[in-house]
């Protein structure tokens, strides 16, 4: 589902490069719950980003499915990121200016869907997680893990195979970090959904089936 050959990115530094990720070669395949663990600063998030189609590497080759991401324009890209992957944020990212409905309702506006299966997959999602009471609200009139299940019914509304969280459950306190973790337990194990998560909790990290450790840039073990 997911290969990385060589995988490095860079920022220019005076004459030179700082390099934040070193030749990563990494696979992850269909219906694999991954982990990536490390200290602050050795790339995590970088490394998400790149999988979840939001930065580009400087170096190497990244197959998701069948598409070499690397060749693509960064239009392609983007269209790719919303049509085809679900992502989830630490701060949950939903639009202010939203309700809890609309929110939910932007990847099936991204991929063209009319409005009837529109409807009938918002209503879907919003019953599975039991959120059809607040579909009206705006985000602001949440509590953190309520915006957070908004956050991945968003992530899930289209269909995705393959979802990237970034610590999901970072803002949250442990009781609903809980309740989410779960959920993404169900969604790969019922639903068959690849799970690529960024996590500094060893529990959280317990609900996927591998863990990927990046020290500095480079992947420890793989
Ligand atoms: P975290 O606290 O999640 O480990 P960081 O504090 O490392 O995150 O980074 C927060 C954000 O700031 C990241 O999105 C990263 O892209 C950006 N950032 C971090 N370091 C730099 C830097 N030296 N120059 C520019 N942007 C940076
Ligand atoms: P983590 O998620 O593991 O905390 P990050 O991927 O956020 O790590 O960052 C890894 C390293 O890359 C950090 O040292 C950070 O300062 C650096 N970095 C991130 N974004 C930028 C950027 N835009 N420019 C320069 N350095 C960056």
């Amino acid at each position: 589902m997911i290969q990385l050959k060589n995988v490095s990115k860079y920022y220019p530094a005076g004459f030179g490069k700082t390099y934040v990720l070193r030749n990563i070669n990494l696979e992850i395949k269909e219906r694999e719950f991954v982990s990536i663990m490390g200290p602050s600063g050795s790339g995590k998030s970088t490394l998400l980003h790149i999988l979840g189609l939001l930065e580009e590497a400087s170096e190497g080759e990244y197959v998701l499915g069948e598409t070499p991401v690397l060749k693509l324009s960064e239009k392609k890209r983007t269209e790719l990121h919303r049509t085809s992957i679900g992502f989830v944020f630490q701060a949950y990212h939903l639009i202010d200016e939203l309700t809890v409905y609309e929110n939910i309702e932007t990847p099936l506006l991204y991929k063209g869907q009319s409005s009837s299966e529109r409807k009938s997959r918002v209503a879907d999602v919003l019953d599975r997680f039991n959120i059809v009471a607040k579909k009206d609200l705006f985000p602001s009139q949440l509590s953190g893990g309520q915006q957070q299940l908004v956050g991945i019914a968003r992530a899930i509304v289209a269909e995705p195979k393959i979802i990237f969280a970034d610590e999901p459950t970072g803002n949250l306190h442990s009781e609903h970090a809980q309740q989410i973790m779960e959920l993404f337990k169900e969604l790969n194990q019922k639903d068959g959904v690849t799970i690529v998560q960024v996590t500094h909790s060893e529990a959280n990290a317990e609900y996927g089936n591998r863990i990927i450790r990046l020290k500095d840039g480079w992947v420890e073990n793989a």
